[in-house]
């Protein structure tokens, strides 16, 4: 009979799964609308009821009786590896969100909102006094939360669970520590003995219709499924699954930036063919967010920058570039190639180079786990900012608006978030090493044309898991080895070495 009782427990803890698939589907298209078609008024409206469906769902995350079936099938040695998984996340997530009294979730909320707004008006005004109050704020609820979640050596630990499942401060310290005793020096040498591409050619003026024809294509090449997607215009781009057969893609473009409009599609799109690549089971047990936040990064990264960025990809793409924009025809794929990839210490990160990156992400992951360890002060952080940018780009913001105001991510109590940013850059180099050696003639197959053979490697190897192994065990099945960053600094001292002419 136990038998039988755990077939039934499985069978309701499925149906639960469905419950808040349902709703959390609505509630990504809800957000997706809000982001791009919905009416300015209809925000009232839509609140309302984005705040209904949000209760609901969260009620259905933390119901007792999920408790009990996870109880059950956690000790049920029966399940496949992708219930054993959806179990794993699930009950994790349960706890998490148990752990937190309803009203601090009520209260947090209502701050971030304000919070938010806070940090729109601090950033117009330039002024981190206008933000310094709410942000003290969400710094509190930060540790506060994180001494909920429980941690064993750093209370930033708790929060980066969240994103990375497994990574912390220690780790992440192993990492940034010799990666920017390796970048600094090698973005100085770039400066001083190296000799800058021309990036005049992808300069000057480009309609926007044929910039999103343009990004059509891109989609198209890279084996987007238009079919079971879309691609529309937003002000900050993101994708979002809403569910399984419907992963859709939005994009920005700037009359005077080609590169914006392109990069930003091969990104989304890299992380749109991660969601498109899992089966539809894996959205059932809702694993369909991936390994991790970092790890969703890498594949988006992987497009946008491995391939996006590679002199094989300009030698396919140029013609088709000059098809949508005469002036290029002209335009060799190598000055194409050399022109997208222009090393330069800037100030704000979404603009930054493949070298100077990941230092933006170092920068704010040390600065966001001393504030959660109450090592120095929401007050003192401009300052902590702006010496880091000195000490790590050799540049000093000359305003908070393009200092410590520019990122999102504090402002809604994102703390935790940045460190995935640079994880998919060093995850991706680490799968392009193993992607090299199991695919030796990738160059010539994608200079034709053919991203098939990329794109069916992370399929099968990435995306068809879903989120069924946790990073680190991701990474090893894949690659044979936990996250090891050497892979990247080998990657960007090969690459740019050769552009900037470095012997
Ligand atoms: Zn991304």
């Amino acid at each position: 009979m136990l038998e039988g009782n755990n077939v039934d427990t499985l069978t309701s803890y499925k149906e639960h799964l469905k419950e808040m698939n349902l709703l959390s589907s609505a509630l990504a298209l809800l957000s997706w609308d809000q982001e791009t078609y919905m009416p300015s008024r209809g925000i009232g409206a839509r609140s309302q009821v984005t705040g209904r469906f949000t209760k609901k769902l969260f009620e259905l995350s933390v119901a007792p009786v999920l408790g009990e079936y996870l109880d059950a099938l956690a000790a049920d040695g029966s399940l496949t590896l992708e219930e054993r998984a959806s179990v794993r996340d699930m009950a994790k997530e349960y706890h998490r969100q148990k752990a937190i009294p309803p009203a601090l979730i009520e209260e947090h909320a209502i701050v971030q909102s304000q919070s938010q707004a806070a940090w729109v008006e601090a950033r117009k005004q330039s002024d981190f006094s206008v933000f310094q109050p709410l942000l003290t704020k969400m710094v509190d609820y930060a540790r506060r939360f994180a001494d909920y979640y429980g941690y064993e050596e750093h209370p930033y630990d708790a929060l980066l669970e969240g994103f990375e499942p497994g990574m912390t401060v220690k780790q992440l310290q192993m990492i940034i520590d010799p990666l920017r005793q390796q970048l600094v020096p090698f973005m100085k040498r770039l400066a001083t003995e190296g000799t800058p591409p021309d990036t005049s050619v992808v300069e000057g003026f480009f309609d926007v219709d044929k910039q999103r024809h343009m990004a059509r294509i891109a989609l198209d090449l890279i084996g987007y499924d238009f079919a079971a997607g879309s691609l529309d215009d937003v002000a900050h781009p993101f994708t979002t699954a809403i569910a399984f057969d419907d992963v859709r893609v939005t994009n920005r473009y700037l009359e005077n930036l080609l590169t914006s409009g392109l990069f930003g599609a091969l990104h989304e799109g890299g992380h749109a063919l991660y969601n498109q690549g899992m089966p539809e089971n894996l959205y059932a047990l809702r694993l369909s967010g991936g390994s991790s936040n970092g790890i969703h990064e890498s594949q988006s990264r992987m497009i946008e920058n491995l391939l996006g960025r590679d002199l094989p990809f300009w030698k396919h793409f140029q013609p088709i570039l000059a098809g949508v924009f005469p002036q290029f025809q002209q335009i060799s794929p190598d000055v194409l190639y050399r022109a997208v990839n222009l090393v330069a210490p800037s100030l704000i990160r979404v603009e930054a180079d493949e070298v100077t990156y990941n230092l933006h992400i170092m920068l704010r992951a040390e600065l966001e786990a001393s504030l959660i360890a109450g090592e120095i002060q929401v007050a003192d952080l401009p300052r902590h900012w702006n010496e880091a940018m000195e000490r790590y780009l050799g540049i000093t913001p000359p305003d908070d608006a393009r200092g410590v105001l520019q990122d999102v991510h504090w402002s809604i109590g994102y703390f935790g978030y940045f460190p995935s940013y640079m994880l998919g850059n060093l995850y991706a180099a680490q799968m392009a090493t193993k992607i090299r050696q199991d695919l030796p003639d990738l160059d010539e197959r994608i200079a034709v044309g053919d991203i098939h053979a990329l794109t069916e490697w992370v399929r099968t190897h990435v995306h068809r898991s879903g989120g069924v192994y946790q990073p680190d065990e991701l990474m090893t099945r894949i690659t044979g080895a936990p996250l090891d960053a050497s892979h990247f600094v080998r990657y960007v001292e090969e690459k740019f070495s050769k552009i900037y002419g470095l012997s």
